[in-house]
C-alpha cells in the first residue's frame, strides 16, 4: 500500500486539500480521528491511562476526562511524556489497522504531527500544504472563532514552516483561490497514482 502523508501547520488547508482527494476516491486516513479511537472506552490505551494517572482522569461515563488529564500534563513535562509513550503506539496501531483496509489507489494520511512523531514513518512520501502565518491567522480565527492570540501560541507551539518544508517531499503553497490548490492536487494525485502503480508492481 503506497501512503502519502499530508501535514501543515493550523489552518494551512490540510482538510481542503484531504477533502478534494477523497472526492477523488482516496481513502482518507485521518491522525486526529485515530487518537480519538484509542482512548474509547474499552481500548487497551484507556486501561493504561486510568493505571498511570488514576482514576481522576476517567469521566462518569467510563469514557476518558480530557480536562482533568490536559490539567496534568500541561503542568508536568514528564506526565506529558509518559502519556504520549501510552497512546503514541496505539494511535500508530490504529492508523496502521485503517491503512492496511483501505482500497484505494493509494491511502491519504492526515497528520498535523505526522513529523513531530513517528508518523511519518508509515508514509512513503510526504506532502506539506503550506500558508504564510498571517494567513493561518486568518483561516483559523474565522473558522474556530479563536482568538488571535490562541492560533499565535498553536503556530509557536508547532515545528516552524521551514524545518517542515525541508522535510516535505512535496509542498504546496495554499495562498490563492481554492481552484489554485486543486489544480495543484491534480498534478500530485496523477504523480501519487503512478508511484503507487510502480510501487506494487
Ligand atoms: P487545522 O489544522 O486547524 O484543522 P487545516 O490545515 O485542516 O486546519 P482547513 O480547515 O483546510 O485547514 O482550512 C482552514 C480554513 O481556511 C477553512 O475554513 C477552509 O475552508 C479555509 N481555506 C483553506 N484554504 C483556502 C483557500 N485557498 N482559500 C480560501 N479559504 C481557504
Amino acid at each position: 500500500m503506497f501512503v502519502v502523508g499530508l501535514t501543515g501547520g493550523i489552518g494551512s488547508g490540510k482538510t481542503a486539500a484531504s477533502d478534494y482527494l477523497a472526492a477523488k476516491g482516496i481513502t482518507v486516513v485521518d491522525a486526529d480521528v485515530a487518537s480519538r479511537i484509542v482512548v474509547t472506552p474499552g481500548q487497551p490505551a484507556l486501561e493504561a491511562i486510568r493505571q498511570h494517572f488514576g482514576d481522576t482522569v476517567i469521566a462518569a461515563d467510563g469514557g476518558l476526562d480530557r480536562r482533568a488529564l490536559r490539567e496534568i500534563v500541561f503542568a508536568d513535562p514528564a506526565q506529558r511524556q509518559a502519556l504520549e509513550a501510552i497512546t503514541h503506539p496505539a494511535i500508530n496501531h490504529e492508523i496502521r489497522r485503517q491503512i492496511a483496509a483501505s482500497a484505494s489507489a493509494y491511502t491519504l494520511l492526515v497528520s498535523p504531527l505526522l513529523l513531530e512523531t513517528r508518523q511519518h514513518e508509515l508514509a512513503d512520501r510526504v506532502l506539506l500544504i503550506d500558508a504564510p502565518e498571517a494567513l493561518q491567522v486568518a483561516r483559523a480565527t474565522a473558522r474556530d472563532g479563536v482568538s488571535l492570540k490562541q492560533v499565535e501560541a498553536i503556530i509557536a507551539a508547532q515545528m516552524p514552516r521551514e524545518q517542515k518544508r525541508a522535510r516535505a517531499d512535496d509542498v504546496l503553497l495554499n495562498d490563492g483561490l481554492l481552484g489554485h490548490l486543486h489544480r495543484d492536487l491534480d498534478i500530485l494525485h496523477a504523480r501519487y497514482l503512478a508511484l503507487a502503480a510502480t510501487s506494487s508492481a
